[in-house]
């Protein structure tokens, strides 16, 4: 591989240190891209790269020549949906073991000079059974969190949310807008809509995971003392393991190329006969989905705000539909070229694109961080697990977004469109976006936060 494939920050390509490091991906989007970017940003440090992956979501190898891969069978269908953590888990314990066993034997009976001592495991926080793997195995592991650490204190936390009540009393009134006490940074509604579904066996889940954390031998987190110093210093004190802030990943490389879905590249030819900063860019992530009736309350919301936007509808995610049909009759035809819709978008470039002016998000952390990398303000349409708080710190710490209160209202999105695209409020927003967007390009700079973490990364696994 050569240094121009490295990326933007062009990584000078240190000669091979004779340490392997695993890695192991969950399979999601949202987690198999940070990962993979760690991968390349370690194998730029001289480490050799193995990837264990399950036979679901599987990554593309071809994208990665110089990587070794080693799948096993979970038994799901390759692109199955629907699948629960738990039972992912449970299917993965036996097939994960044998495949390290695999590697360790593979290694051993490797032709002296060939043999490339394994350092360690790196593997995604969701996870929640390697401890006992990589004990047999005398392996150390590292946990990737591919999430915020605020979230991770509010995990922290539940179970004293859930002993004092707040999921029993605050459905109702004022209470919901207050801040929490152990908390203050977030909102009642916010631990309702993050938890609130079932906190007693979200917390057991939880538990269970930050557990793994403890037991570690370091977490890396795909953000940055710029984002996130308070919520380090309560981190280190729960988990008194290495803590290694080194994101965000994404900005190592040229847009990645760890996509599932292949990207559609009219996004961008659309963009480039736009105005700078006069297009919505329009994206819930790879996950969600909604009803009709909110496919049909977002799509007027846009409609209404007279503004431009390119629009990711991924097939499947209005529940009932295939795609586009519950679309009113000529709906596209009277937006007169001010909506451009897609299935799936090479959203990094589309942020980094000047026409690009706002981004109506989800939340989800890559979203969030990918955003804010670029100087895009944000308007916040906060669904479920880690989104809400994300969404909290967006709009009310790092002040970059704006909140949408009611879920999915056409009157309410046209008017936060129209406050970050068109009102002077969206370009204090804007400006305050380009503030952000420096700072978390210093931090990946020679002497920045970031970069001085993964130089303690480095030999931190060149320890073991
Ligand atoms: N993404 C993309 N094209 C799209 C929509 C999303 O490439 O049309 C990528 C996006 O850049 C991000 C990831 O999918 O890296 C979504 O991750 P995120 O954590 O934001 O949300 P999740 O999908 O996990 O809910």
């Amino acid at each position: 591989m050569d240094n121009n494939h490295l990326g933007e920050t062009l990584l000078p390509l240190a000669p091979k240190n004779g340490r392997r490091v695993l890695f192991f991906p969950y399979p999601l989007q949202g987690h198999i891209s940070p990962m993979l970017n760690l991968a390349n940003l370690l194998h730029s440090k001289g480490f050799t790269i193995t990837i264990i992956h399950t036979n679901l979501n599987s990554p593309n190898q071809s994208d990665y020549p110089h990587f070794t891969f080693r799948p096993f069978d979970d038994g799901f269908p390759p692109y199955s949906k629907g699948w629960q953590l738990a039972t992912l888990c449970s299917r993965c314990v036996e097939p994960f073991r044998e495949c390290l066993a695999q590697i360790f034997l593979s290694d051993h009976t490797a032709p002296e000079g060939e043999r490339e001592s394994i350092a360690c495991l790196i593997a995604d926080g969701l996870w929640n059974f390697l401890g006992a793997a990589v004990y047999n195995f005398k392996l150390p592991m590292i946990v990737l969190r591919t999430g915020n650490m605020s979230n991770i204190v509010a995990n922290v936390k539940l179970p004293c949310f859930i002993e004092k009540g707040y999921f029993d009393h605050t459905k109702e009134g004022s209470k919901l807008e207050a801040a929490v006490p152990e908390f203050p940074t977030i909102k009642f509604k916010d631990i309702l809509k993050t938890y609130g579904s079932n906190p007693k066996a979200i917390c057991e889940t939880l538990t269970a995971l930050l557990k793994e954390m403890r037991a570690s031998s370091g977490v890396i987190w795909n953000s940055c003392k710029e984002l996130e110093q308070s919520e380090l210093q309560m981190i280190c004190k729960e988990f008194p393991v290495p803590h290694f802030l080194i994101g965000p990943l994404h900005k190592y490389f040229p847009a990645s190329s760890s996509s599932l879905v292949a990207h559609d590249p009219s996004s961008i030819s659309w963009l480039n006969s736009k105005a700078p900063n006069s297009v919505l860019y329009v994206s819930f992530g790879s996950i969600s989905s909604m009803d009709e009736a909110e496919f049909l309350e977002t799509a007027w919301g846009l409609a209404n705000s007279m503004q431009q936007f390119l629009w990711v509808v991924r097939p499947g995610s209005v529940r009932g539909s295939q795609w586009l049909e519950s679309l009113p009759d000529g709906f596209i035809d009277k937006l007169d070229g001010r909506g451009h819709i897609v299935k799936w978008a090479p959203q990094q470039e589309v942020l980094a694109h000047q026409a690009t002016g706002g981004f109506w998000t989800h939340c989800g952390w890559n979203s969030t961080l990918e955003s804010m990398c670029e100087g895009v303000p944000m308007i916040c349409s906060h669904g479920i697990m880690d989104q809400p708080i994300n969404a909290r710190y967006v709009t009310d710490v790092w002040k970059v977004g704006i909140e949408l209160e009611k879920g999915f209202d056409s009157e309410e999105i046209k008017m936060a469109i129209r406050r970050l695209m068109v009102d002077k409020e969206g370009q204090e927003i804007r400006e305050r976006s380009s503030r952000l967007k420096e700072s978390l390009s210093n931090c990946l700079k020679q002497g920045g936060s970031s970069h001085d973490s993964v130089e303690s990364l480095v030999d931190h696994i060149l320890s073991f």
